[in-house]
């Protein structure tokens, strides 16, 4: 089974993901997370997108989609994938219908975690506080919220046409929220 975790920055999908990992047998495949390892190893893929994930931009659908090719059969051998932030752009929901086809695999459900944009505002604020992560300051955010609405958004439909997504309420507390999701995934089996 694999699973995408669909919803703007802040939404509470690495949350869920991991909780995901901890409850049924999947992987959790997150670009942002491959991305931060990146970084943090000083190699040269880290130098070529910490400027642009700081100023909270999205990193070439190129480098993602090679990211997430290396990590599928890691994914497949241990019973599916949850992709986390991946996909973001139309180019990248189309590489991966393609590498999961080529693989004799595909997408079988998206849940789309719903939080309205004031809700985001204020968790992030709270997250950046706490934690420092330099594209959580206000100004990166917001380029980050209107990347998601610009660019990712437009996913919707074409999921939708899939009839692969399913809607979320992920206003909620984690666990309310994680009772949603375990519904969805069960009403899919
Ligand atoms: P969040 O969902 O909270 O924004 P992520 O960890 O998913 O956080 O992403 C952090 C940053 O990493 C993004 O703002 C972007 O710069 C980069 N990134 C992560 N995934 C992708 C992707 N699929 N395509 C392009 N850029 C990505």
């Amino acid at each position: 089974m694999n699973l995408i975790l669909f919803g703007p920055p802040a939404a509470g999908k690495g949350t869920q993901a991991k909780r995901l990992v901890e409850t049924r047998k999947m992987v959790q495949l997150s670009t942002g997370d491959m991305l931060r390892a990146a970084i943090a190893s000083g190699s040269e893929l880290g130098k070529r997108v910490a400027g642009i994930m700081e100023r909270g931009d999205l990193v070439s659908d190129d480098i993602v989609i090679e990211l997430i090719e290396s990590r599928l059969p890691e994914a497949e051998a241990a019973g599916g994938a949850i992709f986390d932030g991946f996909p973001r752009t139309l180019a990248q929901a189309e590489a991966l219908d393609r590498m999961l086809e080529h693989r004799g695999s595909r997408i079988d459900e998206v849940i789309r975690l719903k939080v309205d944009d004031e809700a985001l505002m204020q968790r992030i604020a709270g997250r950046y506080a706490e934690s420092g992560r330099p594209d959580d300051n206000p100004e990166s955010f917001k380029v980050r919220l209107d990347a998601y609405n610009t660019q990712t958004a437009p996913l919707l439909p074409y999921y939708q046409g899939q009839k692969k997504l399913v809607e979320v309420d992920g206003m909620g507390s984690i666990e309310a929220v994680a009772a949603g999701i375990d519904k969805a995934l069960d009403k899919a089996r």
